[in-house]
């Protein structure tokens, strides 16, 4: 309806005081067929104007308590409205780190159960899914801020732990990555994962059905983990797969002693978690590049370039714990007749066995390098010369005895290998340290070949 004044408080007055207006011209009527006055006492001007006194009178006073009752109420809404806003302005400009103000500080009283309180509820309502928006949309730019802090596959998975249990709720959770076709843990926190469930067809079953999987307990128990062990009794247990561009990248779980604070598969939710993705995927490209530099093509061990940084970090962490540490030089023996003989893929075929055996055969804190064409440098953390002399004569005994079969062919090989270790008085860096296992090398060879030598 079309205000008459444009104002409603006006329009309200007119409509009150034409109200009293109408019934003061009524009243004298009505008083003369209901009370029976005779007609000479009321249809008199000084009547009329007496009734119409009064009816303008009742009306002004429904007016006033119009204004007493519904404006005051309007008033208080209003400055409701006025406060909040001022509060949403002073956290637009505060920095993202800020906290956000509680909804419930900006509400207004709820009391009348008419269509005034229907108005305060409403406001209410408004200020919450506002404060709830700017939540989310804080949480999320931190959230943001910190996964493009770092490439490192750990660092972004610690972050997305850490911010999906505060935004779903969870005391424990842990993020599993998809590497060729098979599930690796990253990161777990208050759970441990049992790596031989990792293998289970729930995750391929998770990725096709393409929404969390949400587990909650019967009443007073707690869940049982199947694929892991948990530092808490949970009883809901929620599985996220992460998807992006139609990739699976890994699955993120979160468990809890207490319902999840949100909704996994409403539009907000689902817009969280996808802004994730894309940093883990990012992160897994990175780790394979890295591996991929790290990594000689054709062995699967580690490069020259590479294998002697990590050697740089092993000398000095030797170094500074006084540990021992050793290394052996490896040379194949007569390696270029194989390559004659039998070609260059026979060859290539030898050394990829050989850096198999090397690998398989040795801890997994210690190194296989490639060092040069025919040339593997070995790394053995904590070991004496003795020691590592035992290991490559059992190495170089189990390559001696190797029938290895190439096509049609039985290849025979065996190495040669110099041992060098640290501390000794003739190595005071890593450069020293390769020379002396290349001296002990050289000699095996002189001597023979297919032999362990000590230098020194
Ligand atoms: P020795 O017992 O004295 O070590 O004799 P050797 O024949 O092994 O020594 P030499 O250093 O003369 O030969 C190394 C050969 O290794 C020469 C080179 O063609 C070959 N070689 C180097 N890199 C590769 C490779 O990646 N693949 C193959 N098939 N051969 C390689
Ligand atoms: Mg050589
Ligand atoms: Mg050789």
């Amino acid at each position: 309806m079309k205000s008459i004044t444009g104002s409603v408080v006006k329009d309200q007055v007119i409509f009150m005081l034409g109200f009293g207006l109408l019934m003061g011209l009524i009243f004298p009527f009505f008083t003369l067929w209901l009370l029976q006055l005779p007609a000479s006492k009321v249809l008199t001007p000084l009547y009329f104007l007496m009734c119409v006194i009064a009816g303008l009178i009742v009306g002004f006073c429904n007016y006033l308590i119009f204004r007493g009752v519904a404006h005051r109420f309007l008033s208080e809404l209003s400055s409701r409205m006025a406060f909040f806003q001022e509060k949403l302005e002073v956290c637009r400009a505060a920095p993202a780190s800020a906290e956000i103000f509680q909804a419930e500080d900006c509400y207004a009283d709820t009391f009348s159960k008419d269509i005034l309180g229907e108005i305060s509820a409403d406001f209410n309502n408004l200020i919450s899914t506002v404060v709830n928006f700017m939540e989310v949309e804080r949480t999320t730019d931190i959230f943001l801020d910190k996964l493009k802090r770092s490439l490192k596959l750990e660092d972004v998975a610690g972050v997305i732990l850490d911010t999906f249990s505060d935004y779903f709720g969870g005391q424990g959770s842990f993020l599993l990555v998809l590497e060729r076709g098979e599930m690796n843990l990253v990161k777990s926190q208050f759970v441990e994962i049992k790596k031989d469930h990792l293998k289970e067809n729930l995750w391929h079953e998770l990725f096709r059905q393409e929404k969390p999987l949400i587990v909650s307990a019967i009443e007073g128990d707690a869940i049982h983990l199947n694929i892991g062990v948990a530092q808490i009794d949970p009883r809901y247990v929620a599985l996220i797969p992460l998807k992006y561009q139609n990739e699976n990248v890994g699955v993120c779980g979160l468990i809890s002693m207490e319902p999840f604070k949100r909704d996994f598969v409403s539009l907000e939710a689902r817009n969280f978690i996808q802004q994730a993705t894309p940093f883990i995927y990012n992160a897994l490209i990175m780790k394979r590049l890295e591996v991929m530099a790290a990594i000689d093509e054709l062995t699967g061990v580690l490069n020259r370039r590479f294998g002697l940084r990590r050697l740089n970090e092993e000398f000095e962490r030797s170094k500074r714990h006084r540990m021992p540490l050793s290394v052996a030089m490896v040379d194949i023996d007569h390696f270029k007749k194989i390559n004659d003989t039998y070609g260059h893929q026979a060859g290539d075929f030898v050394l990829k066995t050989m850096a198999s055996i090397f690998s398989q055969n040795v801890r997994v804190s210690d190194l296989v390098i490639r060092y040069g064409g025919e040339e593997f440098l070995l790394v053995f953390n904590g070991a004496s010369a003795i020691d590592t002399y035992q290991i490559m004569e059992k190495l170089r005994i189990m390559v001696e005895t190797l029938r290895l079969q190439y096509g049609a062919f039985d290849l025979k090989v065996t190495f040669s290998a110099g041992v060098a270790s640290y501390p000794s008085e003739k190595v005071s860096d890593m450069g020293a340290l390769i020379q002396q296992a290349d001296a002990g090398l050289y000699k095996a060879k002189e001597m023979g070949r297919n032999r362990t030598i000590i230098a020194g």
